[in-house]
């Protein structure tokens, strides 16, 4: 088996690309762009071996056509006839193999961002789009609250050092959000100041961990206490299940 790293390279205004790498050959997650990944695959003279989306979206799959035209390479994907360049498409429990870096991937169906977002774990990595971002989750653009709330809920049975790679360096803000919610959580705060000196090196604040988000991200502590009080407030009503929580934080949230 073969020793292999993962690199985040920056696209757009503020997507990763996260690319697995050994001395030969890569594989990128969510190429929304081919131009910042072809530069590092020549300058490092890599090999592309594969191409994974989790989901249509263009700034995760617009640099999909681009780095085709070089590289002659599977890409792995959900069904959904908006992702035209799929050659693999996966369903839930489906497993592939990146054989040169010795991973073998298992599928998770999570709608909720997208009606057909997946996502990829495996080798200890959990690779979530735009579903499970650190400290937040993303917009319901096709989904509903319960496909999102069931979607993270499945995340959260994954080991806690379980690393989490997701689409956007979206975490300062979301802590913002997350600390209006829940404004005692200490774990939040600790994090915070983590976080913050990261960026102000420029380094990313990811991967997170599934034990981080735990500890920190409202969306999937709306059985705690203190965020179905907020969730209460926004919502000048008593909220009764974990679901309804869930759609008053993410509406408040979409507005703050
Ligand atoms: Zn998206």
């Amino acid at each position: 088996m073969s020793r292999y790293g993962v690199i985040p390279l920056r696209a757009l205004a503020d997507n990763y690309v996260w690319t697995i790498r050994d001395a030969r050959c890569a594989a990128v997650v969510d190429p929304g762009d081919a131009r910042p990944v072809r530069d590092y695959l020549r300058s490092e003279k890599l090999e592309l071996v594969a191409i994974l989306n989790t989901h249509h979206h263009a700034d995760h799959v617009g640099g999909n056509a681009g780095l085709l035209g070089e590289w002659k390479v599977p890409v792995y994907g959900p069904h959904d006839e908006r992702i035209g360049e799929v050659t693999q498409p996966l369903r839930e429990g489906e497993r592939f193999a990146l054989p040169h870096f010795g991973i073998e991937f298992e599928v998770f169906e999570i709608p909720g961002h997208t009606r057909s977002h997946i996502a990829f774990y495996g080798g200890g990595m959990l690779f979530s789009g735009d579903t499970l971002f650190a400290v937040g989750c993303g917009r319901l653009f096709e989904g509903t609250p319960r496909q999102m709330h069931d979607s993270l809920t499945r995340l959260m049975r994954l080991p806690d050092d379980t690393r989490v790679y997701c689409g956007h360096e979206y975490t300062l803000s979301n802590i913002r959000f997350a600390k209006a919610a829940e404004p005692e959580n200490a774990a939040l705060r600790e994090l915070e100041t983590r976080a913050k000196g990261l960026r102000d090196q420029d380094l990313p604040t990811l991967p997170s961990t599934i034990g981080q988000e735990k500890m920190t991200n409202p969306f999937v502590r709306v059985r705690e206490p203190a965020v179905i009080a907020a969730a209460n407030r926004y919502a000048r009503k008593t909220l009764d299940d974990p679901v309804s929580v869930l759609a008053a934080i993410r509406e408040w949230k979409n507005s703050f």
